[in-house]
């Protein structure tokens, strides 16, 4: 099996200290006290506790999802375990201040180590990540006493955390949440509703559970303005931090999953016995735009979701097709010459290098914009505001990219290992059904797609695409100077006019009225900029590795090699996609739009 299941660490070095330049964020004083050692020691441990702690039980949660029994969650005892562990080892605050007990690591640090957490076992790590992300909504959001109460306890450990926002009768559209939430004399809100589909809504690890709940508050407007947000513990905390009795939030039933059965998957009752207290967090109504702090770290996370199970289903299928040997070269009639391997047959390889382009590609562009949410801390203004510009319109393609073509990379995986892929016996069947969820949680990808040609790309006058397709220029530019990249930096180069052709006549569209035929093109859309997001990743990679080559010594030769001729393939197979997609765009293409029901 390959040096590790969950990741390529050669590439892992690369994209941090090749391609990204982490060590860039030490001039900032937040970080002044790290160095590439400290960063690489968070990422040794985060390995070894996920190798550890988090793998080995991959498989059986799998074959064991929880259960209700008597009203509670039971899991097998390895999850707690795990948690505990990964807690013990500092990752609960590894963004978090050191006066906070916290590692005060980067962003895009914390995020590679969490990506082999995800690798190792997707179901297992989402309780941490929950909570973490609440915790970090907390901390910009909540007050004093709120952070004292919740957060800290978080940070800590102690406390799991949730996001409720889904309801039965409302998914992609929030608008039309229904539960509840009515005033009490003592500043409290009483809760009332149900909540589905909610992630770690309900177990015994830790000592509560912080429900974070979109509510309506009686009298408010219909519609997202008229959302709030709420803290509602599963157990009450009095003010002096110790737990009370329990709150009125109640498990209604479990839902059976088809992948992730590790992370508890739950349908909620809030207030059934008209006594759920809840407490606001910041101003009324403004419950979606806070809740978004916490919907797009997690999109990030998704995103790289994806990428880890696309990653370690093309570990597994690479090392697979190098030892099993399988058939001849076409031309080779002798039924005597020995079998070759898998590996050595084209097509097997066309196979590997797909996964690997979507994989990498996808893995440089989701570090990338985790280094976008470090630039916050950029002296800047400038930067800080075309990071956080840049970082809005990439959030959408990093979910929804990554999580299309990772799971392309999971059923290629399959495919490489014939009908052994196709059974529970070898792990990337279970890759496939773990990676399933992500086009659809967390917003689906048809709603990511909305979003992006809807909003993002139009958003300030198209100012983010046009950053974005500037810094794909850049590196073009630098490509150009190459000799033996040239072709392709040329080629991107069109890419890049395609890109910004396509967007201009998508907002004139839009502008003029034709919002819905537009819009219903928004899929192609996501296609041009995430095929040409992922170019870009490819041809910066390609640049690097040229230009690290002639003095490179051992297995690096090959490593650069590799990405090398990624790149090329990238550009001879994929990128092509984007020429038809744009036109579908740009002639607002109707005929989805004019199919009718009936006509099915
Ligand atoms: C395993 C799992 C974990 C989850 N965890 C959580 C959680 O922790 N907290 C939480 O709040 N929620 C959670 N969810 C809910 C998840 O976010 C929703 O399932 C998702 O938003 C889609 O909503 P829905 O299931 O109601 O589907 P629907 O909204 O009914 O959508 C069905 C289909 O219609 C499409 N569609 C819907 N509206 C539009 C539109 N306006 N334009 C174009 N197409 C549209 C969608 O893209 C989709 O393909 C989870 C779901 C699952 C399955």
């Amino acid at each position: 099996m390959p040096s590790s299941p969950l990741i390529d660490r050669r590439h892992l070095d690369f994209m941090l200290y090749e391609l990204l330049g982490v060590e860039n964020l030490l001039l900032y004083p937040r970080f002044a006290e790290h160095n590439r050692e400290t960063f690489d020691a968070a990422i040794e441990l985060a390995h070894r506790v996920a190798l550890e702690k988090f793998l080995p039980h991959n498989r059986k949660s799998d074959l064991n999802e929880p259960q209700m029994v008597d009203g509670k969650v039971v899991m097998i005892p390895e999850i707690e375990e795990a948690l505990i562990a990964f807690n013990e080892a500092g990752f609960m605050a590894v963004l978090a201040d050191y006066a906070d007990g916290g590692m005060q690591l980067p962003f895009v640090i914390a995020t590679a180590c969490d990506a082999l957490f995800s690798a190792a076992n997707p179901g297992t790590i989402a309780y941490p990540a929950l909570a973490r992300a609440a915790a970090n909504l907390l901390q910009v959001y909540g007050s004093d006493e709120q952070k004292r109460l919740y957060m800290k306890p978080i940070l800590e450990g102690r406390y799991f955390g949730t996001m409720c926002l889904s309801e039965p009768q409302a998914g992609s559209s929030l608008a039309d949440i229904k539960t509840q939430a009515e005033p009490q004399a003592d500043g409290s809100y009483r809760i009332s509703g149900a909540k589905m589909w909610i992630s770690a809504g309900d177990h015994e690890f830790g000592q509560n559970i912080v429900h974070l709940v979109l509510a309506r508050i009686a009298g408010a407007t219909p519609g997202v303005r008229g959302i709030s947000l709420f803290i509602v513990p599963r157990w009450r905390v009095a003010p002096d931090g110790t737990r009370g009795a329990r709150n009125d939030v109640t498990l209604a039933g479990l839902n059976h999953k088809m992948g992730q059965r590790g992370s508890v998957n739950t349908f909620l009752k809030f207030g059934e016995g008209g006594d759920c207290a809840g407490y606001l967090v910041g101003e009324p109504h403004q419950g979606l735009a806070y809740m978004f702090h916490m919907m797009n770290e997690e999109r990030i996370g998704v995103g790289l979701g994806a990428v880890q199970q696309g990653c370690a289903g093309y570990l597994y299928s690479l090392q697979y097709a190098r030892e099993r040997r399988q058939g001849r070269h076409p031309d080779q009639k002798d039924p005597n010459a020995s079998p070759i391997a898998l590996i050595d047959h084209a097509d097997v390889r066309r196979m590997l290098l797909q996964q690997k382009c979507y994989v990498e590609g996808a893995q440089v562009l989701g570090l990338y914009a985790a280094q976008l949410v470090d630039r916050n801390l950029d002296p800047d203004p400038a930067v800080r505001n075309d990071s956080a510009l840049l970082l809005d319109l990439l959030t959408p393609i990093i979910k929804a990219w990554s999580s299309d073509w990772c799971l392309k990379a999971n059923e290629l995986a399959i495919q490489i290992l014939g009908g052994y892929g196709y059974t529970r016996e070898y792990p990337v069947e279970q890759n496939y059904r773990d990676n399933r969820i992500n086009p659809i949680h967390e917003g689906t990808n048809g709603i990511q797609a909305l979003d992006l040609l809807g909003r993002k790309a139009m958003m300030q006058n198209g100012a983010a695409v046009k950053i974005l397709l500037e810094r794909i220029d850049a590196t073009c530019a630098q490509a150009i100077a190459v000799e033996e990249l040239a072709a392709l930096a040329a080629q991107l180069q069109a890419g890049i006019a395609i890109a910004g052709e396509c967007t201009a006549a998508a907002g004139k569209r839009m502008a003029a009225g034709q919002v819905r035929q537009t819009l219903a093109n928004a899929q192609h859309y996501m296609t041009v900029l995430g095929h040409l997001c992922i170019a870009w990743t490819w041809l910066w990679q390609a640049l690097v590795a040229q230009r690290a080559l002639p003095n490179a010594t051992g297995g690096d030769v090959d490593f650069y090699r590799g990405k090398l001729q990624a790149c090329r393939f990238f550009f001879a197979t994929e990128l092509p996609a984007i020429e038809h997609a744009a036109r579908l765009v740009r002639e607002v293409d109707s005929t989805a739009f004019d199919m009718r029901a009936e006509w099915f």
